[in-house]
């Protein structure tokens, strides 16, 4: 017998729950690329993309995953040859640092560990010796996936503009857009970067960049930009066509449309506060399991934490075992640990994530938590019982 027999439940940090409704918006013959609904649906598209991203600046769209969207954001604003600051907490701003060094990027990173934010002082120290203005950007990302903490983005503008640095701020927002709050324009970000496939509901496939003035006059002091991964066009097509550089990403398009309607229908307020009460759900019941054995989340900072994404450690090989337990057993498969290998753990195995982006809602966390404490009970896993009971009061608000 299998209990897994049903509908399953795929929570892993992306990609996400995909809803119904976009998958049949994508479910359609091709459409003439060269007029008619298609061409016509996309100054609106924009529009509304970037009202997501909380900016009036530009909007340019690649076929890309996030890894194009890194890319695409360095090739327009950094030479080979010049220099950022990256700064990390988490695997995934080293993974954008490393894009950066293989375009012949001269980059310094701070690594601030996968347990917290940055250390202001730090930053502020290494951008004041940088009075040459070397760095032309600063990187950081918004909600590290890996570790899933979140960095708030105001406080290193304020450093940018209390030392008249010039580099550009760009933010990775790809765990984070449409589901932890993100305000570029208010919080003075330069650049920000995002997928289709985390909180935008979409499959994997689409990748966003949006920037400002002052990165767009950056792109145009730079001698080079490959004609793929140039902005230029993009964001001020005169042709269909130019949106995307070739063939425009049909089937994408009508579902990211279908997804951005939901999303406006829902209001980004509404849509932050659904994500932090599921959150403060998980947290209250991983956090009641955690009183009587090894499960702890990974930041134990409840102010610095995502409302997208949860990081947990629960010891070597309990974390592979409730994946696999929860998978073959119940349905529902969870994330891997990510970036969090050491000598004695070289898998990530003590360690384990939930996915709670985008199209997800109260039966959905309740039941991923009811099933995994199911899973540390089969298991003998140490834990306190009764964390359900506790992600229920969060989510009936008594
Ligand atoms: C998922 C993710 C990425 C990578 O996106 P891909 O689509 O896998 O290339 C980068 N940064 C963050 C914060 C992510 O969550």
């Amino acid at each position: 017998m299998s209990l897994a027999n049903g509908r399953t439940y795929l929570a892993i940090p992306g990609p996400s729950v995909v809803p119904d409704a976009v998958l049949r918006a994508m479910h359609r013959a091709s459409p003439n690329i060269y007029a008619g609904e298609l061409p016509d649906m996309m100054p609106g598209l924009v529009r509304d993309l970037k009202r997501v991203a909380r900016t009036k600046g530009h909007a340019a769209i690649y076929i890309s995953n996030g890894h194009g969207a890194w890319e695409a954001a360095l090739a327009n604003t950094v030479a080979a040859g010049e220099k950022v600051l990256v700064l990390a907490t988490g695997f995934f701003a080293k993974a954008w640092s490393w894009i950066a060094e293989a375009r012949g990027i001269d980059v310094d990173l701070l690594d601030f560990g996968n347990g917290g934010t940055f250390d202001l002082a730090r930053v502020k120290a290494a951008l004041k010796a940088d009075s040459g203005h070397a760095y032309k950007a600063v990187l950081a990302v918004h909600v590290d996936t890996s570790s899933s903490n979140r960095n708030e983005f105001l406080p290193l503008r304020q450093i940018l503009d209390d030392l008249d640095h010039p580099a550009l701020l760009m933010a990775d927002c790809i765990a984070s857009m449409a589901c932890d709050r993100f305000e570029m324009d208010a919080w003075g970000v330069d650049v920000t970067v995002t997928g289709s496939q985390k909180g935008l509901m979409c499959p994997p496939g689409l990748g966003f960049v949006f920037f400002n003035e002052k990165a767009a006059q950056r792109r145009k002091e730079l001698k080079r930009v490959s004609t793929y991964w140039d902005w230029t066009q993009r964001a001020a097509p005169e042709a269909f066509y130019q949106y995307f550089s070739g063939t425009a990403p049909t089937h994408h398009i009508y579902g990211l449309r279908t997804a951005l309607d939901m999303i406006q229908e829902e209001g980004m307020e509404a849509i932050w506060a659904r994500h932090a009460t599921l959150a403060r759900a998980i947290w209250a019941a991983v956090e009641h399991w955690g009183q009587d054995g090894p499960l702890r989340l990974n930041i134990a900072d409840p102010a610095l934490r995502s409302h997208a994404v949860t990081a947990m450690s629960i010891g070597k090989p309990f974390g592979a075992e409730l994946r696999r337990w929860c998978a073959e057993e119940a349905g529902v498969t969870l994330g891997i640990g990510l970036g969090m290998e050491n000598e004695e753990d070289p898998n990530s195995d003590g360690y384990f994530r939930f996915g709670h982006m985008g199209h997800v809602n109260a039966h959905m966390v309740l039941g991923l938590l009811g099933v995994v404490e199911a899973g540390l009970g089969t298991l003998k896993i140490p834990h306190r019982p009764g964390g359900v009971s506790e992600a229920v009061k969060v989510i009936s608000g008594v």
